[in-house]
């Protein structure tokens, strides 16, 4: 089902041609509708004018003045600079670019009418390039009824000819001519307005309009929208779950014969929570169409042999697993576990990196595409072209935060393909970053979720203490102390989160020659991202193998290395990192069976809200409370780590924001799908306009 506005194509307006329509198409815009849907970004209030004495610095106003003289100006730029006043004041208006016939354009004594920002230049007060209407001899300003909207718009389409072709569209939505989509009883329920008020409201807004409230999205209107649009995104997401289960996988009837076995000879047993998600995976394993899963599980949570005890089932019935890291630090570290694990069930295990020598890397793509490689673990050197699969049943991806939704799908693809284009991999996705419920439920509705949220025992909390760097010097003789006297390892983490990888590396250099100074009895490794592979691996087996006590290191020690003898670690500036982040990389001591540290060591002064942040890291060691703390005091970006990719992207609605919405989001979409099956295709059609996404994790 198509809208009506949505098959008229925005080219049957005057004004847009070829050229028009390319540029609107640039913006997403290619019927009637979506050019409705295209909302003003700011408001501005063209209805009254601002004497120049009552003008603030960095204040947008209109002001009506006359011109008092006209010079052109020759400092480090040429520029013409127009003085004008009125009866409260004097200001320039000043243009950098003009032409000959805009210059005599500025006559003196005449009248002129500006809308712009008040800067402060040179000791006077000026506009610069201020939208300017000449009025020449009137002496009377022209005053507009109701809010100026303004468009986001883009190079070579001017705000002025967009609002034009805006007005010509505004008037299919007078007569309320948009197809009302969400059904009349959740409007009333909701106290919404129907789509029709609201966009014009939006797009002419009276003066009384609550700006502040739009600008928050607490208004009505605005939430109006958004629900439609999650409505819409949780029907998509639906729809792409149904999608996949019309594929077909390898169905795996049963676990791997010596599965037991194996659990036995590992020197722990399996936490309750580990079973549970096992039995939940090995339940959708048995379907003869793809698992799409999700697991969550704080760090030490123990997902690695999870996923390891599900990749023997596949290896069990014959088929290839693969198992992908964000780093290769992690990929060998998976790749050492598994061997370990799995030789002496006669499974063979096999390492892809990009960094690999030639011939094992031959070796290795050999191994993979004739199947002698049972078990795969690699990194995005999986991508790559030279690489076929042999009967690839299961994808597991850890970390999952590091991949684009892009690099997933190649992933699958070749899992097809090596599939005879038949049977689809079933898909594990990990992450150890915690999401609240709602939020998961939500963005990645197409999506099974598992929680680990169990740690296994025996290991103590880690106790956080947040420290004014001024206390550097005692907190070196602690390091000295568990270096020495205790024979334990600490990790010391430079964070320069907001610089570059260049600037990072920098810093811990800086950092590694001061501390070797202050303890020239220690052995101090140095660990980032501009070392070569073998070299950050060589530093990180030293560091394992006790060979060094002590390693400074950048961010590339975030994800799931493992040394159970580190027990202290320092991160300087943790204000600036996510507290999922910090929550990561904090995992990377506590696992061992000694009590551990983690000094957050701060620069003062710091603002209230990083307060906050630390306050909430000294007092809590669950992931999933942190994650909620990181969503009230910083937005869903850095919890779902989408920020990176640029996956979960709305355009009216703010998961955080309209939590509360959710539940009846949920009801609405149901009730869609059921009752309505065509209009829950026109609601996809208005919303998810880049085609029904693969999984968004
Ligand atoms: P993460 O969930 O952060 O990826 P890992 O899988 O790396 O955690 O596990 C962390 C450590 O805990 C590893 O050394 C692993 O062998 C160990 N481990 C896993 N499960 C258990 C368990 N049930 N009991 C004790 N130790 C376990
Ligand atoms: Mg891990």
């Amino acid at each position: 089902m198509q809208t009506k506005l949505a098959s008229i194509q925005v080219s049957s307006l005057k004004g847009v041609g070829p050229k028009v329509a390319e540029k609107l198409a640039s913006l997403s815009i290619r019927t009637l509708e979506d050019l409705l849907f295209h909302l003003p970004y700011k408001y501005q209030d063209r209805s009254r004018i601002h004497p120049i004495g009552s003008l603030r610095q960095g204040e947008y106003a209109q002001v009506f003045a006359q011109i008092e003289r006209v010079d052109i100006v020759f400092g480090k730029r040429r520029s013409l600079v127009c003085k004008v006043s009125d009866a409260t004041g004097m200001m320039d208006i000043r243009l950098f670019y003009f032409s000959s016939a805009q210059q005599k354009q500025f006559v003196r004594g005449e009248y002129i009418q500006c809308y712009g920002q008040l800067s402060f230049s040179g000791q006077r007060y000026a506009m610069i390039h201020p939208e300017i209407t000449f009025l020449h001899d009137s002496n009377t300003p022209r005053l507009s009824e109701g809010l100026k909207a303004i468009y986001p718009t883009t190079e070579g389409l001017q705000q002025r000819s967009l609002t034009a072709i805006m007005q010509q569209a505004l008037n299919y939505l007078k007569r309320a001519e948009v197809t009302e989509l969400i059904p009349s009883e959740w409007l009333t329920k909701l106290q919404f307005p129907a789509l029709a008020k609201a966009l014009l409201m939006l797009h002419q807004p009276p003066l009384d309009l609550s700006l502040n409230a739009i600008e928050n999205g607490d208004h009505p209107l605005i939430k109006r929208l958004a629900f439609e649009e999650l409505v819409a995104q949780h029907i998509a997401l639906q729809k792409v779950k149904k999608s996949i289960q019309q594929h077909q996988a390898y169905a795996i009837k049963k676990p791997h014969s010596s599965s037991e076995k194996f659990l036995q000879s590992l020197p722990f047993k399996l936490t309750n929570a580990q079973q549970r998600v096992i039995q939940e995976i090995r339940q959708d394993l048995q379907h003869s169409y793809p698992m799409m899963r999700l697991v969550q599980g704080d760090v030490g949570s123990g997902k690695t042999l999870v996923a390891a005890m599900c990749m023997l089932d596949v290896v069990g019935a014959g088929l290839q697993a693969v198992i992908m890291a964000p780093t290769e630090i992690l990929a060998e570290q998976h790749f050492k576990s598994f061997t370990q694990w799995f030789k002496p069930w006669q499974i063979t295990t096999c390492l892809l990196t990009s960094k690999m020598p030639a011939a094992e890397k031959r070796a290795a793509l050999a191994a993979i595409e004739q199947g002698d490689a049972q078990m795969i673990i690699g990194t995005h050197a999986l991508f790559q072209q030279q690489v076929s699969f042999n009967q690839l049943a299961l994808v597991v991806i850890d970390e999952q935060h590091r991949f684009g939704v892009e690099q997933r799908k190649t992933l699958l693809e070749k899992g097809l393909a090596a599939n005879n284009q038949q049977y689809q991999p079933h898909q594990l996705v990990m992450t150890a970053t915690p999401i609240p419920r709602t939020l998961a439920q939500t963005a990645f509705a197409d999506l099974d979720l598992s929680v680990i949220d169990e740690r296994p025992p025996g290991r103590k909390p880690i106790t956080t203490i947040v420290m004014d760097e001024t206390k550097r010097a005692q907190l070196i003789e602690r390091v000295r102390a568990n270096c020495i006297t205790e024979n334990r390892q600490v990790y010391w983490v430079c964070t320069l989160i907001d610089e570059s990888e260049e600037l990072q590396c920098q810093a811990a250099e800086v950092t590694h020659q001061q501390l070797q100074q202050a303890l020239p009895e220690l052995k101090i490794g140095l660990i980032h991202g501009r070392l070569k592979s073998d070299e950050k691996q060589q530093l990180m087996q030293a560091f394992k193998d006790h060979e060094l006590n002590l390693l400074v290191a950048t961010t590339v020690i975030e994800v799931g290395v493992d040394v159970p003898n580190a027990s202290l670690m320092i991160i300087e500036n943790p204000e600036r990192l996510g507290l999922s982040q910090l929550h990561q990389l904090r995992g990377r001591v506590g696992r061992g069976e000694k009590e551990s540290h983690c000094v957050l060591l701060y620069k003062a002064p710091l603002s209230k809200n990083a307060k906050q942040r630390l306050t909430v890291m000294r007092e809590s060691n669950d992931g999933f409370v942190i994650a909620e703390k990181d969503l009230e005091l910083r937005g869903p970006g850095e919890v779902l780590g989408t920020r990176q990719t640029g996956v979960l992207e709305y355009k009216f609605a703010d998961l955080i924001r309209d939590s509360e919405m959710l539940p009846d989001v949920y009801f609405c979409a149901d009730d869609i799908m059921t009752q309505h099956p065509k209009i829950a295709e026109a609601l996809c059609a208005r919303w998810v306009k880049q085609g029904v996404q693969l999984s968004r994790v």
